[in-house]
């Protein structure tokens, strides 16, 4: 699974930092979204698809190719 994040669409809700703290990060400034993993291992794929969904901004874009 590989993990894009659009900062420019990112409203610094939050919801993926609470859900998947592991892969998602947020900026001390502004709060947008800082990806942690781009690559994260299986075992974090069902947070991070929840993170995807949960996401207001819809600024989560995976690819489940590898
Ligand atoms: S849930 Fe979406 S809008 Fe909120 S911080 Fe994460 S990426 Fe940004």
């Amino acid at each position: 699974m590989k993990v894009i994040v659009d900062e420019v669409k990112c409203c610094g809700a939050g919801q993926c930092v609470l859900i998947a703290p592991e892969v998602f990060d947020q900026r001390e400034d502004d709060g947008i979204v800082i990806l942690l993993d781009a690559e994260p291992p299986e075992q974090l794929h069902a947070v991070v698809r929840e993170a995807a969904t949960v996401c207001p901004a819809a600024a989560i874009e995976l690819s489940e190719t590898a």
